[in-house]
């Protein structure tokens, strides 16, 4: 999966040590058929198991959470089983080499795992359901297996409103109708791990491509963003053909799809055959420049191999989903933009983790509870470090006989380096100690090899040193350096390290460039705007960049106020990123310039800003909305109900900033008695929540 940027924690979808597991039994294919009722969000299932016995045993154990078990059928036969709503458990005299068939019926009401959005509201076609198998289990939805270990080749049926758009793992294959309902049925030929398994419903439409190999890729965005779906998408099809090549090995499924939801737990999901994302990555044109798919996109296919094709025991190998998918995205970017986006990439993956080392925070990577950045970023630079040990052709082949030896199993790291090992005729140990079970960080060694294959690393390196060394003048240490290279990239990061001591002379000529990148540096900058510079920072208001646009928008407001009719009339009808920050802080800075709008205006200007932070809206409107507000005003008592509503969110970073935000008001009495004031008015987990934050404390 691809976390969003700046997560923090990650949880790892450890498999539950208290489970016990089928070690004599091995199950072959799953047929899973569900109903799924929206009204009290219960599905109603059945599964129906083939399984081969491999030593006789006298029990089987299948994890199933917190389930109505129905009915279970040994070769059709009722048959005497137990569940304590953890695991089932089958006891019976099972013989070795006997095959079996073992179906289950249920029903069950998922707290978690399968998610309902939008079906207790009247607005239309905002309904979806969806699932996030990793790290929160398929046990909660269908009786499955925690422990990846064990691969299934499931198909599925789902049966549901007609008017919505079914999509899970698989191709389909069939679709039936009775009446209002439909019943579509999702055909896998390979096996899985039940973390990857997946639905999602709701109001899309999708557009068909065929890559070079003829594997259809279905790319799904809601009817009313027809027009995002082109940039949003953008290279879908060159980076499925790049990475086949590349990897060398055939894509492994049927098909692939690709489908954006609300509010998602991640930034994507690759579940097999069928990467959900969350929809804040669906964009216009001008958006891509700032914030693309491109990087997603690449990661959760690659995972198809790295992850999906082959599959971690557990998660101290976790090394061979992350790294590689994070590696193998970089180089798909490397393809699309070029060796100076790849190595500048890499760089700052190394900036940071040498940042990290040096507050004693380095891990290994094969630490089951390592962080994100060591087992995305660190693990992606040991990728890079292993190819470059190995050089190209050996590093591929190793792979290419990776992949082909261990397809649909599971694997080690160990495995990894034994087939490299082999392939390569080399000693893998010193790689292994350096990069993988080390909890240092090679920085040094990182650097060296980026400087020799990056002329603008290497002399943005070299200034670094001279700016520290030589009694030369900084800007015109900076101005040679500025002079002598045509990248922005390196140009980008003068900026962004040496702004503060930069002259407007330096700054007017870095604003002539037009380059989008540098000019947003100059946007992004916190140092109060000079008047020399305002006629420049005007001219931001036109970039394409939406991220720019609301920077210059914000700091021009502040630094000229006699303009201010004139900006807010200049960015109007601007809307921004899926979070809206464009129209946010505009309806903001349009309430507090008093003489530019008339009363009722401005009350309507009022309301929308305000309306943001309602339940019905994506998280990331909401957030940026109560951050606005609280900033300026005080929350209404609509905006309290909403921001409870925000504490007990599914997505724990929109949940924990509303904790954050919650806790600050908590601490003034005024506030905490307005909080008081609307208990009444809340049930559920709300109510629960609040009642403990004011009875509490
Ligand atoms: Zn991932």
């Amino acid at each position: 999966m691809r976390k969003f940027i700046l997560l923090g924690l990650f949880l790892l979808s450890n498999v539950s040590l208290l489970c016990q597991r089928n070690n004599e039994v091995d199950f072959i294919s799953g047929q899973i058929d569900l109903n799924i009722q929206t009204a009290n969000k219960t599905l109603k299932g059945k599964v129906l198991y083939r399984l081969q016995v491999a030593a006789k045993t006298n029990s089987i154990f299948i994890d199933a959470r917190n389930m109505q078990i129905e009915w279970v059928r040994l070769n059709g036969k009722k048959v005497r089983y137990s569940y304590d709503k953890d695991q089932l458990t089958i006891d019976k005299k099972f013989k070795a080499g006997k095959e079996y068939s073992l179906e289950i019926s249920y029903n069950c009401t998922p707290k978690q795992t399968v998610y309902f959005l939008g079906w207790d509201d009247d607005i239309p076609e905002n309904e979806q359901i969806w699932t996030q198998g990793q790290g929160k289990y398929s046990s909660y939805w269908v009786p499955s297996f925690d422990d990846m270990n064990e691969k299934v080749e499931f198909d599925m049926s789902i049966t549901f409103d007609r008017n919505y758009t079914v999509v899970a793992n698989g191709k389909l294959i069939d679709t039936s109708e009775n009446g209002q309902l439909k019943r579509w049925t999702f055909d896998m030929s390979q096996p899985m791990s039940s973390y990857l398994l997946a639905f999602a419903i709701g109001n899309y439409r999708s557009n068909e491509l065929h890559s070079n190999s003829g594997i259809s890729i279905s790319n799904y965005f809601y009817p009313k963003d027809s027009m995002l779906a082109e940039p949003t998408f953008r290279y879908t099809k060159e980076i499925f053909n790049f990475l086949e090549q590349e990897i060398g090995i055939a894509y492994p499924w049927q098909n692939y799809k690709q489908i954006p939801v609300r509010d998602f737990l991640y930034a994507g999901m690759e579940n097999t055959g069928t990467t959900i994302f969350s929809e804040s990555f669906m964009i216009d044109s001008t958006a891509f420049t700032d914030k693309n798919y491109v990087n997603v996109n690449a990661h959760e296919l690659s995972h198809q191999w790295f992850g999906n094709l082959v599959t971690e025991k557990d998660a101290s190998n976790h090394w061979l989903h992350e790294g590689f998918a994070t590696y193998y995205a970089a180089l798909a970017e490397k393809e699309l933009f070029g060796e100076e986006y790849f190595h500048w990439l890499l760089f700052d993956k190394a900036q940071a983790l040498e940042a990290l080392a040096r507050k004693g925070e380095g891990e290994s990577l094969l630490d089951p509870k390592a962080s994100s950045i060591t087992f995305y970023d660190k693990g992606a630079l040991a990728v890079y470090m292993l190819r470059v040990h190995l050089g190209d052709d050996i590093f591929k082949n190793g792979i290419r006989t990776f992949l082909n030896t261990y397809q649909y199993k599971n694997v080690t790291v160990t495995d990894l380096i034994e087939v490299m090992e082999r392939v390569s005729e080399q000693d893998l140990s010193n790689f292994t100690k350096d990069w993988l079970q080390d909890t240092k960080f090679r920085s040094e060694e990182i650097k060296a090899h980026l400087r020799k294959n990056s002329a603008t690393i290497n002399s943005f390196l070299t200034m670094k040193r001279e700016l520290t060394t030589s009694s030369e003048n900084n800007e015109a240490i900076l101005r040679r350096y500025w002079d002598a290279t045509t990248s922005s990239e390196f140009r980008k990061r003068i900026i962004d390290l040496y702004y503060k001591s930069l002259s407007h002379d330096f700054l007017k000529m870095a604003f002539k460039t037009k380059d989008l990148k540098i000019r947003q540096a100059l946007a992004l900058n916190p140092k109060p705007i000079s008047d020399l510079l305002i006629e420049n920072y005007e001219s931001l208001l036109l970039d394409k960049s939406y991220i720019t646009i609301e920077n210059a928008l914000y700091r021009l407001w502040i630094q000229a106020p006699e303009e201010r009719k004139e900006y807010l009339d200049q960015t109007r009808d601007l809307v921004g990123f899926s979070n809206k920050n464009i129209r946010q802080v505009w309806l903001l800075l349009a309430i507090l310039t008093s003489d530019y709008a008339t009363a009722d205006e401005r009350s309507q200007y009022q309301i929308e800003l305000f309306g943001y932070t309602a339940a019905n809206n994506p998280m990331e409107v909401r957030q940026l909305a109560f951050g606005l507000i609280g900033e300026v005003f005080s929350f209404t008592d609509q905006n309290l109900k909403d921001l409870i509503n925000a504490a007990v969110h599914p997505v724990w970073q929109f949940r924990k900033f509303a904790r954050d935000t919650v806790d600050r008001l908590m601490d003034n009495n005024e506030q905490k008695q307005r909080l008081a004031s609307i208990l009444d008015m809340l049930d559920g987990a709300e109510y629960e929540y609040l009642s403990l934050k004011l009875f509490q404390e």
